[in-house]
């Protein structure tokens, strides 16, 4: 990584990023709900909701026989789900069922993701699973010295996945040193904190369908809820949306929502933005986020993108990235890693001429980026090769 006193690093995770903690990708995310539906006890708030979006993709099989519509892919799932919701159409859905959609889709993504990702308990804490590339990174940052140490502490990380693994691990590390992690959700990131900012929401976020504020479920508060998970257990899952006990939460019980809404646990859902809806009627919290991750890639002079495959449907990166470029800082390093390297296309077309000598586009996996981006000076000479589209490629 580059190191100096203007250092500002700026990481960017996509779905790929999340992979090793066990939440599905974008094409394996139907099946994996369907495995998940299976397993809930029937007349659930979440047994419900899994019913009524299976059965607006049951009916929009037909229209799957006559269009390009891919019903594996949520993404394609969600904005079918969006159109449908706006012309009142979806299948044979009546239009109670198309208006309560939204609401069960984000039901849907939280309960799958909640039960994808394993956890364990060591003898104190509970913490994310060894095996996490996000825990990877962030010990390698600790075990590098103590100017990465440093170096953490302005970065920023930005992702588009709605999972938990990162912050866990993020919201741990810090606390040993004891600094503190901002989700960016007010219109002021706290000082001296390292900023998490989701664009897309988060599953432990949840937003009140009264008053359109989103609440994040605090970490302290919420693990010292778990405290009673046995030492050494090993699958532990981490479920937000059961719990929506918010009185517990000491910046809900003095907000405006706690006196002014009806407070019902089921007026509660997560605070999750596909990434196809619609994004104008967004809470003011989610607009800060997007506000804070545009000034973070205005000052950064150095991002690292991983396991993010900048999909065509999702314009909303391209357009983030260029609005923050505006008066931005020089770039030193645009550095994209992913194992597929068909995404390059779609890279080189959002990288401009004044930028394209810090462009690199690396053939690379999670665990391969951090000995990339953490190797040791001497080993700048390591030796990589160029296939003939640019794709960079390290040794095995
Ligand atoms: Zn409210």
């Amino acid at each position: 990584m580059n190191i100096s006193e203007q250092s500002r690093p700026v990481f960017i995770f996509g779905a790929g990023a999340s992979a090793n903690c066990g939440a599905p990708l974008m094409k394996e995310f139907i099946d994996r709900a369907e495995d998940v539906k299976f397993q809930l006890a029937e007349n659930t708030r979440p047994s419900d909701n899994f019913d009524l979006v299976f059965d607006a993709l049951e009916s929009l099989k037909g229209v799957h026989s006559k269009s390009n519509v891919y019903l594996n892919n949520i993404e394609d799932v969600l904005g079918t789900f969006e159109i449908g919701r706006v012309i009142n159409k979806i299948g044979s859905l009546s239009k109670k069922e198309i208006e309560r959609l939204p609401d069960a889709t984000k039901i849907v993504i939280t309960k799958t993701l909640e039960d994808s990702c394993r956890f364990r308990r060591d003898n104190v804490h509970i913490v994310p699973n060894n095996e996490s590339d996000y825990h990877g990174l962030l010990n390698t940052f600790e075990s590098s010295g103590s100017t990465y140490i440093e170096l953490l502490k302005k970065t920023t990380f930005i992702t588009f996945n709605y999972d938990v693994c990162l912050d866990l691990s993020l919201y741990i590390k810090l606390k040993k040193n004891g600094w503190k992690m901002d989700y960016g959700l007010n219109e002021a990131i706290e000082h001296s904190s390292v900023k998490l900012l989701k664009l897309h929401g988060s599953i432990n976020w949840v937003v009140c369908r009264d008053c359109g504020r989103v609440f994040p479920l605090d970490w302290a508060t919420y693990l010292n809820d778990k405290k009673n998970v046995p030492p050494n257990e090993k699958k532990v899952r981490l479920n937000f949306m059961d719990l929506y006990h918010l009185d517990k939460y000491q910046f809900f019980r003095e907000s405006e929502c706690k006196r002014k809404c009806t407070g019902m646990v089921d007026n509660f859902i997560p605070a999750v933005v596909p990434p196809s809806w619609n994004k104008t009627d967004l809470s003011p919290e989610i607009k800060n986020v997007w506000r804070h991750a545009a000034d973070a890639m205005a000052s950064a002079d150095q991002f690292y993108i991983i396991g993010y495959s900048l999909p065509e449907t999702d314009s909303f990166f391209r357009m983030l990235f260029a609005l923050g470029s505006e008066g931005r800082a020089r770039m030193r390093r645009f550095w994209v890693f992913n194992p597929d390297s068909s995404a390059k296309n779609r890279f080189d077309k959002i990288v401009s001429e004044s930028n394209s000598s810090a462009y690199k586009f690396v053939k690379a996996d999670f665990q391969r980026a951090i000995r990339f981006l953490f190797r040791r000076e001497d080993e700048h000479s390591e030796k990589f090769t160029e296939d003939e589209n640019g794709v960079i490629i390290l040794p095995d």
